[in-house]
């Protein structure tokens, strides 16, 4: 076994007994990145000379036995989030040459526990899209099937712990782009109740929705990150108080027993792909196995998720990316010398076609006028959806069902039809607009392609021990499938 391809928990035990120094595993990274980046392109950076010396110079504080919780643990970090001095792009033209003056205080939080940045991983456009195939700059492929996509948007910290180019990675989750990454991936996703981790720092694409997630090989290292990365940040205004458990105590083997879960109807629809379907009902069966209770429920208001989801997310948008106008960051393209075409130019140069799409929806439902029709009903509509959730919060620990309705889909199927892309996001979406955490687990294959299939978990406000709970469990049951690796030989 090459040491790229340990877990995280498995790496700082065997770092901090001193068993593996952090440089052979940084080297070993970067032989795999050597090895199959250019097919796979899913690093928009790559930080080789910085992470050999940080490496080192922990290996010296290891060896004085300073030893931080992170240990020189490898990160990747999806280019929307903030790194003082390292390029940051959001995939975007118009970010080209941005170089942050600060960290993001996820950034931040990982670097003072020890760990190194190995680098920035691609993403579609300022997070929006589903495919990672939206980017100004490349697209990335999936592992387990170079002519697929690896999902989106987070696609790129997906692909990276996927196939051992790192050992975790950091994401974003405005609609599902932890989750439909890490689950057409096969790997483990979560994305946190909305102001569990500080979004300070994280380019916004749509602040009400947006949040920081994990992308692991494994429960236990989401767990043991989720506690570096979560808890209040005085820069965040919308990062709670709520204090921070010890996330690994939910990895311990205690069983399921006295958990009740919820199935949404809704998520049986004839969409949902038969394999995946099946997959999802043998991991049912696992749960009942293991004594937990599953009844079959209805959240009515289901069905207008994803229009709420489109108004709400293209709305902040429009007002998140308004900054973007040539002067403050990265492009500027000057114009005749009048300021407007500068801006106009600018705008028009650096922002690829989905972003203008939705840039100009968005103004449009928030223009007078309109915004009674459009926004103010989404937001009705998205408090129906969270009421919803909270009834069956009240009966239920935790909801569960299919990740997305489709294995991952071909490269060149679903690029026209947006809203067609957005429903690979059904199952995800109306987690965003009620704020909730929730979790995908691999649960097996298709049996033809062998393309993995997520399992999600969704919990009610800051229940996320008892979905890191139950996918430990799960990960125990399905222990012989979550060690199939891709084939990386391209
Ligand atoms: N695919 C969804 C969209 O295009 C969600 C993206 C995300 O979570 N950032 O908006």
């Amino acid at each position: 076994m090459q040491l790229n391809e340990l877990k995280a928990v498995d790496y700082l035990n065997m770092v901090k007994s001193r068993e593996i120094s952090v440089e052979e595993v940084v080297r070993d990274i970067f032989q795999q990145i050597d090895r199959i980046e250019h097919t796979l392109k899913a690093y928009l950076f790559i930080n080789l000379e910085e992470a050999l010396s940080e490496a080192k110079k922990m290996d010296r504080r290891i060896k004085d036995n300073d030893i931080p919780p992170l240990a020189g643990l490898p990160v990747a970090i999806k280019d929307n989030i903030c790194i003082k001095g390292m390029e940051t792009t959001c995939a975007s033209r118009i970010l080209k040459g941005f170089i942050p003056p600060y960290d993001a205080t996820v950034t931040s939080r990982i670097k003072d526990a020890g760990a190194i940045i190995i680098g920035k991983t691609n993403l579609d456009e300022f997070s929006m899209g589903s495919t990672t195939k939206n980017s100004a700059f490349q697209v990335t492929l999936n592992p387990w099937d170079i002519n697929r996509v690896p999902g989106g948007s987070s696609g790129g910290s997906a692909v990276t712990v996927a196939s051992h180019e790192t050992l975790i990675a950091l994401g974003t989750d405005t609609g599902g782009s932890v989750r439909v990454p890490a689950s057409f991936c096969g790997i483990v996703g979560i994305k946190p109740t909305y102001g569990r981790i500080s979004r300070y720092g994280v380019i916004s694409s749509s602040s009400s929705l947006d949040q920081v997630g994990i992308l692991s090989k494994g429960v236990k290292d989401t767990a043991m990150l989720m506690n570096i990365i979560s808890g209040y940040d005085p820069l965040d205004s919308t990062s709670s108080h709520i204090s921070v458990p010890d996330f690994l105590l939910s990895c311990t083997g205690e069983g399921i027993k006295d958990l009740k879960f919820a199935v949404p109807k809704e998520f049986f629809k004839q969409e949902l792909n038969i394999e995946v379907k099946e997959r999802v009902a043998d991991s049912l069966n696992k749960i009942l196995k293991l004594g937990g209770e599953i009844e079959e429920i209805s959240l009515p208001n289901l069905e207008y998720a994803l229009s709420a989801y489109s108004i709400i997310a293209m709305a902040e948008a429009s007002s998140n990316l308004a900054k973007f106008d040539g002067i403050q960051y990265g492009l500027r393209m000057e114009g005749s010398g009048d300021l407007e075409d500068m801006y106009l130019k600018t705008r028009s140069e650096g922002f690829g076609s989905e972003v203008k799409r939705r840039l100009i929806l968005g103004t449009y439902f928030l223009s007078s006028g309109h915004y009674e029709d459009y926004y103010l009903k989404a937001k009705k509509i998205r408090n129906l959806i969270r009421k919803d959730f909270e009834n069956i919060f009240q009966k239920y620990d935790l909801i569960i069902g299919p990740t997305t309705p489709i294995p991952p889909f071909e490269i060149e199927e679903r690029i026209d039809n947006q809203l067609t892309m957005l429903l690979a996001d059904t199952y995800t979406i109306p987690v965003n607009l009620a704020g909730l955490p929730a979790l995908s687990i691999n649960c097996g294959f298709t049996s033809k392609e062998r393309l993995p299939v997520g399992l999600q978990i969704i919990g009610g406000p800051f229940q996320e021990e008892k979905m890191l709970r139950v996918a430990y469990n799960l990960e125990q049951e399905l222990k012989e499938i979550n060690t199939v690796e891709p084939n990386l030989l391209f």
